[in-house]
């Protein structure tokens, strides 16, 4: 409670942006905190060692799984994989397109990054409707992996996005 406290602390939002009628919820202060960095990933530690002790990679989302991913991943000793918007990657990519507000995006991971049977955590700063999240888990199902579960900061409950993710165990910090 202590921890989760260091890092509610630093989360902040704003009104309105990036358009109005959106309240984003804003985590740069807690990249900027070393305390609530390490409290956040100690969390996420804890949880990947109690509930899926097994995993093989950490599969970041783009662009703010990035900044937690790999920290987490150094942590548990294993391997860091990305998901990246389309065209970012180089060599061989499997891709899924999903739905964002407005139109489509397409995400995509390189085709030698997870192997057949691999065990891996999804990770992303929040869920919001979970279009993203789900598109990487269809990735990772593409590429037959085992998908073990997802972490995220913040989850926006009203947006259900752990409904859309029903097929994954979603864990979240910090819930509003
Ligand atoms: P979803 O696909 O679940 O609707 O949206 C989640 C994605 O959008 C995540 O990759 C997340 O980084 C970004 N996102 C949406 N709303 C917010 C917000 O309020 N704050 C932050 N930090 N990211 C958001």
């Amino acid at each position: 409670q202590e921890k989760l406290d260091l890092v509610a602390r630093r989360v902040r939002a704003f009104q309105d942006f990036p358009k109005k009628g959106i309240f984003f919820r804003d985590i740069c202060p807690v990249l900027k905190d070393p305390e609530a960095l390490t409290a956040t990933i100690d969390l996420f530690e804890e949880h990947v060692k109690q509930t899926c002790p097994d995993v093989d990679l950490i599969v970041g989302v783009d662009a703010r799984g990035f900044l937690f991913g790999p920290l987490l991943s150094q942590r548990l000793g294993i391997g860091f994989v990305l998901v990246r918007k389309k065209g970012k990657l180089p060599g061989p990519t499997v891709s899924v397109s999903y739905s964002l507000e407005y139109g489509e995006a397409e995400a995509e991971v390189q085709e030698d990054a997870v192997s057949p049977g691999q065990k891996v955590v999804l990770i992303d700063d929040l869920l919001a409707t979970g279009g993203t999240l789900l598109a990487a888990y269809e990735l990772m199902k593409k590429q037959q992996a085992v998908v073990l579960g997802c972490l995220v900061l913040i989850e926006l409950k009203a947006l259900n996005g752990s409904r859309k993710l029903k097929n994954c165990n979603v864990f979240s910090l910090l819930q509003y």
